[in-house]
């Protein structure tokens, strides 16, 4: 039924509602409150001065409208509450004038003025009943709330099909379809809120789960390499490591085992906190990718990390004979030259560099695996460039991201997730402190008995783009205070941006070797360094960072069993920080961080079109998200979804190019 069958909807009101994107009553039903105010009447004698509250109140004379300004008025008239006569205030209700009649009964919210004996409103109601419970709904202008609560009950009757799957709604014992409208629009009380709300929540989220499994089937069956494995590669690699794998580890390699061993494409997220131990992992699948006779890449975001991964990954896999290469951008071009050559002919077998590997005159004999280090710092435009080449690998990407995990499942739709929870044994949390500037000794004191111990230290300081010069004095000045401190006795190394990649190269190598004791760097040694003997992380400026570059940062202690510390430094005190003093999880922060700064940032790109959400809200309804995942998963392999009629439009319309970008688009935040 059309909207403007409604007793009430005119031509204009049918238009503003079209603007909310409501055309018909299924519409308008689904324009769901997203508040509700409790009438709660007091006794006027009750109220505190200036408290706020709702009274009841009969009017004793026509109000009388001053109009102050344009676009500002102000209307007020004299009342009786509680046998107290009283002076009742309301700005920019001007219409509301020939409502207000003399000897009406009405309500009254606000604020009052013991002093001036003066009731200041911000809403005045008409025929509410004391314990109600009314709807709000976002509004646009022309369009109030009252005329939306009218135009539903105008509704002649509220009839839906229900379509969620039996199963499901005697699984969480949801209401049905019809009732949970009702009550969302007219609910007697708390309780139906609570279990309409439920229902629709769980029904919006799981059709939600069902789109992007239902997309995630579909895209796995994209073919890929096939090869031929053996169980026993999995022992050969595992036997030859330093340390025994943990449980997460050993989980993972099992997933990308089979997904090399499957025809389809590989296409995993490896999601781990710092120091989870995720290189190792992907080490797993070059090895194995080796032995099935192909060249695998692994790109780095920094070339310190990409030279840091090189000297490891050449450490476990020249004894196998593969033949590890390296390249960078500040190589010589002879050099380069070289192993382009050898790549091209299949001479190496794995090259490593950053994600200029994948530029134009880099030629692979037969690549088919490709790991990203990092991968949330790779644009979507470097991924597609190695698909124009004709090259559809699999891939496999490592992350630390700092979008929480609970959330991952959703914004990474398209890709498998293997989660590495818990870090190598041993590892004790890192003990971290937010210092005030004042109160540097304490640290200074702390660096000092680390040094004696024979650990090493890093110490950052932001640097911002748009003033380089300065950040860098900042640096600089820094170096020299610390030099000053430990009365130039102590090897102090600086690593920034503006260095030449030898020069950052010479230092990194001083301070893997413990020649530098402390390392002051800007934010360049975010992502992967692993220097197991540095034990304390200070950081300057702390409160410039968000949560999550922070606990990257700190990730870089804390990396073997020695006890490690972080000092955040800042000026004043920040309760934000205080989050990582109590935690060490990553994914525990970034939940933290994304709900002190609110939804718009991760799911920002997703308030238009699509995926907007009519009720869920994906921070609140984590918990409804994760039921709703395995549901549709189980719906979608049981092929129920071929019966049902909703499902099965769902899965004949689904605009597979729109879902793709929109998963691009976060993935890219
Ligand atoms: P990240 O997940 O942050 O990339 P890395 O892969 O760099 O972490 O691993 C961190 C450190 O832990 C490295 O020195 C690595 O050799 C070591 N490591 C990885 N797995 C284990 C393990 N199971 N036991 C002990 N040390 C490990
Ligand atoms: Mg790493």
């Amino acid at each position: 039924m059309n909207i403007k069958d409604i007793k009430g909807i005119g031509v204009e009101l049918e238009k503003k509602f079209n603007k909310l994107d409501i055309y018909t009553t299924n519409d308008l039903l689904e324009y769901y409150p997203y508040k509700y105010n409790y009438i709660k009447i007091v006794s006027l004698n009750d109220l505190l001065d200036d408290e706020s509250g709702m009274i009841s109140a009969t009017i004793i004379e026509t109000p009388k409208v001053q109009y102050i300004k344009r676009n500002f008025n102000r209307l007020s008239f004299k009342a009786m509450s509680n046998d107290t006569l009283i002076n009742v205030v309301i700005f920019n209700r001007a219409f509301l004038k020939n409502n207000l009649i003399s000897g009406k009964e009405i309500v009254l919210i606000g604020k009052y003025n013991k002093l001036k004996n003066t009731f200041t409103c911000s809403d005045i109601k008409f025929n509410v009943k004391n314990n109600s419970i009314i709807p709000i709904y976002h509004l646009i202008e022309g369009l109030n709330n009252n005329t939306i609560i009218k135009s539903i009950s105008n509704i002649p009757s509220i009839k839906c099909d229900d379509y969620l799957p039996i199963k499901y709604i005697n699984k969480y014992n949801l209401i049905d379809r019809e009732d949970a409208i009702k009550l969302i629009h007219m609910p007697n009380n708390m309780n139906d809120i609570k279990i309409s709300r439920a229902r629709l929540k769980y029904e919006e989220l799981f059709d939600f789960m069902f789109k992007i499994n239902y997309l995630k089937r579909f895209k796995s069956k994209v073919k890929g390499v096939k090869r031929e494995l053996k169980e026993e590669y999995k022992d050969s690699f595992i036997s030859s490591l330093p340390f025994s794998l943990t449980k997460d580890q050993l989980e993972s390699i099992d997933d990308i085992y089979n997904d090399l061993l499957s025809v389809n494409r590989m296409n995993r997220l490896i999601l781990g906190d710092v120091g989870s131990g995720k290189t190792i992992v992907a080490t797993f699948a070059i090895y194995l990718n080796y032995l099935s006779g192909y060249q695998s890449a692994l790109m780095a975001p920094t070339e310190i990390l990409a030279t840091q991964h090189y000297k490891n990954l050449y450490n476990i896999l020249d004894k196998f004979n593969i033949k590890v290469a390296l390249l960078t951008g500040s190589m010589k071009s002879k050099e380069k030259k070289e192993i382009l050559n050898k790549l091209e002919n299949g001479d190496i077998d794995l090259i490593i560099g950053t994600h200029a590997l994948i530029s134009d005159n880099v030629k692979f004999k037969n690549l088919s695996l490709v790991v990203t280090d990092e991968q949330h710092r790779f644009g979507v435009g470097q991924r597609n460039e190695l698909r124009d080449k004709g090259i559809v690998p699999d891939v496999l990407y490592l992350s630390a991201t700092p979008i929480p995990r609970t959330y991952a499942l959703t914004i990474y739709g398209d890709l498998d997730i293997s989660m590495i929870k818990t870090k190598p044994s041993g590892r004790k949390e890192i003990i971290t402190k937010v210092v005030k500037e004042d109160n540097i000794k304490e640290v200074l004191y702390k660096m000092l008995e680390e040094l004696k111990n024979n650990h090493q230290i890093y110490v950052v300081s932001p640097l911002i783009e748009n003033n380089l010069e300065l950040d860098l004095k900042s640096v600089i000045d820094l170096k020299d205070k610390l030099n000053l401190a430990f009365n130039n006795k102590v090897n102090i190394g600086l690593l920034h941006g503006k260095l030449k990649n030898s020069e950052k190269d010479k230092i990194m190598n001083d301070f893997k070797k413990g020649i530098i004791k402390i390392l002051i760097s800007t934010t360049v040694i975010e992502v992967g360094i692993d220097v197991p003997n540095s034990t304390m992380m200070v950081i300057y400026n702390a409160e410039r960072f968000g949560l999550a570059t922070l606990h990257q940062l700190r990730g870089r202690v804390g990396r073997n069993d020695l006890q490690s510390y972080c000092f955040l430094i800042c000026n004043k005190e920040i309760e934000r920080l205080k989050v990582l003093e109590s935690s060490n999880d990553g994914f525990y922060i970034a939940e933290q961080d994304y709900k002190m700064r609110g939804g718009g940032d991760i799911f920002g790109e997703r308030q238009s079109g699509d995926m907007e959400f009519k009720i869920a809200n994906l921070k609140e309804d984590l918990q409804i998200l994760l039921k709703a995942k395995e549901d549709s998963e189980e719906f979608i392999n049981s092929e129920d979804y071929l019966n049902n009629p909703h499902y099965k439009e769902i899965t004949d319309n689904i605009s597979f190019i729109n879902w793709q970008k929109v998963l691009i688009i976060i993935i890219l935040k």
